[in-house]
């Protein structure tokens, strides 16, 4: 099935004839509302176009006088000529106009041979050539040329050399110049994912474009410039040279040439679609010319290689990943012996975890390159603290054959049903079981190598191969063979994946963050992690905010979440830059790539402290660009003389600060501004020398550098000012954050109470008081870093506080601002009660303390009864020492209030008994009568009182009958006898008295 052509990415065996440049272009194809998904390609484009060129072919033999199949044949056989990338979909017209312009076919649309075809060269370690299909490792150095350059080769058969302008292109189309080179690089970086490849980007010298395979210092081995071919409706896209053109094209030197006219618009390379898959997967695929790839076919849209373009699917498919490790092996190609087996580390330390590695691969059996045996044997190596269960698993991957499959030559073919065509997109195809291009097996050994543990490999090939094992803790290593098998047909090479379960713990993801670069010095520089970042097990994935960076190559993660950002870079060096990512297991993965930062402008623009006290050796934080190469202290000079530099200069990860240095101010050195220079001639094409004026100043030390000599403030509330200007860092910092440059002063609390301190400057300070006069003061009371010291003080207390820089160690005068919160204390009133009040609202004697509890209030006299009756005055205390009551605050003696002694009160007939005081006015007709003791009861004519003695006139008497009488008219109570005083006096009462009466008195 043909699906997603977007272009044709051809070999161009055409004549260009530059007088036809301008020829009047066809109506271009409309490519907006293409949808590159498989479902949304109908699959009749390739047989569309392969109609299409059918005819146009035959047209052009009719209009060129030719015999057409002649003409054919010699077209077919200029295609092996040179390469170049075509938007697909092309009309018969547009097709017809190609040929007429170049007499040439679109390339590659009938290239022979099975699925992935190599050139005969390829790359090997550093940049040399080899012959293809060695399986060994390269090492490539790559470079942009600065728009300008002379860009293009006639070898391409496209007779334009122009002055490349990619620079200008990708500045357009992604933002800034360095995120269009990124998505080069994340393109190119598709190849480090699967092989035996790295990069590292390096200047380049601006030589015009060659097709010289010899490693050039002063530019990449792979060169990528663009210059504008015209509109890639019937212009190629891009080109691309092989490492060393033999049997193809002459193109050699692995350079790239795109064309910057397709990237007008929103189509072609200007597509956004996918993270502009459309763009990243025309670079992979010139790439992959560049490492020795031609075209494979048919055009089903399964291989990145096919002649077309397609942005259904991303990047590399099996085959394409065949074709390369094929030429360059795996990623750990080289671990073809057990001394050189990929270590996979500690499986069991720090924590349990499992190895899962995908598309690894084999590169057949006797297979011979350049008399050398291809090696037919991955070793890899790990390590177990603890016995473990482990499983290990080989898969081969790869499309296979159906049984029964037989192929028709169709683009409709299945996957597996590829293979040599006529011309076009179809032909005669063969079947390549890419599953079982050889047979895998396994052994497990031990660490010498010697003794094989277990193994699998009866499995017929393009089956699993697995064995399970209990080990115990050591080191262990894993061979994976090719047993051989091998039909030539299948291309010799398998791919396969490999498990290595420990227990049933998760195997991590991979991370990639792209390629080795450069990055210039004040641009913003991309980075891309999650184009080729991968959770390795089965459903797991890397959630889009997974991804943390470390940018400035400091070893801390400081940006966590996207899985592209960008930064900018202002001093030249290198930068490790990590990304880690965390799958939806949560297991981590990282990659570290290098970042060269050139062209940085030096300069300095502050050091901290700036005022420098003389006689003094202050630590100094010196802040600018470009620092990152200042590695000796005298790279830094302060101008004049007193002052020197010493240290060992700490730049931070961006060469921002340096820390570790200080300046040394001799006794003598004269005051003043002084200006400072930094040498940093780094070699990446710096502004390498910067002298900032005034940077520093000379002051003498403030008088209260020392806790000795302290600023005695008083006991007022301030504000103080101080200056830390030229001040010393005193020994022993009360806390972190106060440890730089400072001073003293000294304040007496003029009450109890709490105390807040407050700094006032421009700068970031830090406060320490200490709740003492004596120097060293010992533990501070407080410490603030900004904010305010709140500490209590004791009337007439002593405090010292001590104010010094913060972190950032700048010094400056400032103010010192003091509030003084006076404490509530015991307050005695006058009336001997204790409240807590703070002294201002106390009326009476104020105690102090924070409560009342134990305060004994001096007390005010109050009437103190004695137990006779009598009142005195005396405070409570010293009423109760003397056997009396006292009367309450406030109490007077006058009148008496105090209780007196009871009496018998007689009254007539009654008895009662009273204070001696209430034994009064007894009623009508009788007087008053006292007598000591307790009453006789009522009736009773003897006791205290005798009744018969009524009127209380001494003994019985006549008169006592007639004052009974008297008050028994009267109707007084006192004449009632019986009730005692009670009643109504009834004639009974008078019969009552006057048998008391005779009764008498004893
Ligand atoms: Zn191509």
């Amino acid at each position: 099935m043909t699906r997603g052509l977007k272009a044709v990415c051809g070999l161009w065996a055409g004549l260009w004839a530059a007088g036809l440049a301008a020829a009047q272009a066809p109506t271009p194809p409309d490519w907006s509302g293409k949808v590159c998904t498989p479902s949304a390609e109908s699959g009749g484009a390739g047989r569309d176009m392969q109609a299409a060129l059918d005819s146009a072919i035959d047209a052009i033999a009719r209009e060129r006088g030719v015999e057409p199949a002649r003409k054919r044949s010699l077209l077919l056989a200029a295609l092996a000529r040179s390469q170049a990338c075509y938007a697909s979909d092309l009309t018969e017209e547009q097709i017809v106009e190609i040929l007429r312009r170049t007499s040439a076919l679109p390339p590659g649309l009938d290239a022979r041979g099975l699925r992935f075809e190599t050139e005969t060269r390829a790359w090997l370690g550093e940049a040399t050539i080899t012959e293809a299909g060695s399986g060994r490792g390269a090492r490539l150095t790559y470079s942009f040329p600065a728009d300008g350059t002379s860009w293009g080769s006639a070898c391409s058969g496209i007779n334009f050399i122009l002055p490349s302008a990619l620079d200008a292109s990708l500045v357009q189309t992604f933002g800034s110049l360095d995120r269009g080179r990124e998505y080069v690089r994340s393109a190119i970086a598709s190849y480090r994912r699967v092989a035996g490849l790295t990069y590292a980007e390096v200047p380049d010298d601006g030589t015009p474009m060659t097709l010289s395979t010899a490693r050039e210092p002063t530019r990449g081995d792979i060169r990528i410039g663009g210059i504008p071919l015209g509109s890639p409706t019937f212009q190629p896209l891009a080109y691309n040279a092989f490492p060393q053109g033999q049997s193809v094209s002459t193109c050699a030197g692995g350079d790239m040439v795109i064309n910057t006219s397709a990237f007008a618009g929103t189509s072609f390379l200007g597509a956004t679609n996918f993270d502009r898959r459309y763009f990243r997967n025309c670079i992979a695929h010139e790439h992959g010319h560049g490492l020795g790839l031609v075209h494979t076919v048919p055009c089903n849209g399964q291989k990145l290689m096919e002649p077309f373009i397609y942005a259904s699917r991303e990047l590399l498919g099996n085959d394409d990943i065949r074709g390369v490790q094929r030429n360059y092996g795996d990623r750990y190609a080289g671990n073809n012996s057990q001394n050189a087996a990929r270590d996979f580390g500690n499986l069991t330390t720090p924590s349990l975890r499992s190895v899962i590695e995908r598309d690894l691969s084999i590169n057949g059996t006797g297979v011979v390159i350049n008399g050398l045996l291809v090696s037919t044997d991955d070793w890899f190596r790990f390590t177990l603290d603890s016995a473990q269960t482990v499983s290990v698993t080989v898969a081969p991957t790869g499309a296979t054959v159906p049984a029964g499959t037989t192929c028709s030559g169709s683009t409709l073919d299945p996957v597996p049903c590829v293979g040599r065509q006529a011309s076009g997109c179809t032909g005669t195809v063969g079947l390549v079981n890419a599953s079982q291009a050889g047979n895998l097996a396994t052994e497990l050994r031990d660490a010498t190598g010697l003794t094989v543990i277990d193994s699998a490999g009866s499995a017929p090939a393009g089956s699993s191969e697995t064995f399970t094992r209990a080990l115990g803790a050591g080191t262990y290593l894993l061979r994976v063979q090719d047993v051989g098998g091998t039909v030539p047909g299948n291309q010799t090479l398998q791919t396969y994946d490999l498990t290595i379960r420990v227990g049933t713990a998760l195997a991590p993801p991979v991370a990639l963050a792209g390629l080795d670069k450069l990055a210039t010095a004040g641009q913003l520089t991309t980075f891309i992690g999650n184009h080729h970042s991968r959770a390795m097990e089965p459903g797991a994935t890397i959630p889009t905010a997974n991804y943390a960076w470390d940018l400035d190559g400091n070893g801390s993660l400081e940006l966590q979440g996207p899985g592209q950002t960008q930064t900018t870079y202002v001093s030249n060096g290198t930068y490790a830059v990590t990304l880690r990512v965390t799958d939806s297991n949560g297991r981590t993965a990282r990659d570290t790539i290098i970042v060269t930062v050139r062209g940085a402008t030096t300069s300095l623009t502050s050091a901290t402290p700036a005022a420098l006290g003389r006689g003094l050796t202050t630590p100094v934080l010196i802040r600018g660009t470009n620092l990152k190469g200042v590695a000796s202290a005298s790279q830094i000079v302060v101008a004049g003389s007193g002052v020197s530099v010493t240290g060992t200069p700490v730049v931070n990860g961006m060469g921002t600060e340096i820390s570790g240095l200080s300046l040394v101010v001799a006794p003598g050195a004269a005051t003043g501004n002084r200006s400072v220079s930094v040498s940093n001639a780094d070699g990446l094409n710096a502004g390498a020398n910067a002298t900032a004026g005034q940077l520093v100043t000379v002051v003498d030390r403030p008088a209260n550098d020392e806790c000795v000599a302290a600023t005695q403030l008083g006991s007022g509330l301030g504000p103080y000012a101080y200056t830390t200007e030229g001040s010393s860092v005193s020994a022993a910092a009360p806390c972190p954050s106060v440890a730089g440059s400072d001073v003293w002063l000294a304040w007496t609390a003029p009450a109890t109470g709490t105390l807040t301190a407050t700094l006032q400057t421009d700068f970031g300070f830090a406060l320490a008081a200490y709740a003492s006069a004596a120097c060293p003061p010992g533990a501070a009371l407080a410490c603030a870093e900004s904010g305010p010291v709140i500490i209590p003080v004791q009337s007439g207390g002593v405090y010292l506080f001590r104010v010094a820089t913060d972190a950032e160690g700048q010094t400056a005068p400032g103010l010192l601002l003091l509030s003084l919160s006076i404490a509530p204390g015991a307050c005695c009133a006058a009336d001997g009660s204790c409240s807590l009040v703070v002294p201002a609202s106390c009326t009476g004697t104020f105690v102090g303390g924070a409560t009342c509890s134990g305060v004994a209030c001096p007390q005010p006299a109050q009437a103190c009864c004695a137990a006779a009756g009598s009142c005195t005055l005396a405070d409570s205390a010293a009423c109760a020492s003397s056997g009396g009551t006292a009367q309450g605050p406030g109490s007077v003696c006058s009148p008496n209030p105090c209780p007196q002694p009871s009496a018998a009160c007689c009254r007539g007939s009654t008895c009662e008994v009273l204070a001696p005081s209430l034994c009064v006015s007894p009623g009508p007709g009788i007087g008053a009568l006292t007598a000591s003791g307790a009453c006789n009861p009522p009736g009773v004519s003897v006791g205290a009182c005798c009744l018969a003695d009524f009127d209380k006139a001494g003994g019985r008497t006549v008169g006592d009958i007639f004052a009974y009488l008297s008050a028994w008219f009267a109707g007084s109570s006192y004449a009632s006898i019986q009730s005692n005083g009670a009643a109504t006096p009834t004639v009974g009462d008078i019969f009552g008295f006057l048998s008391a009466w005779f009764a008498g008195c004893p």
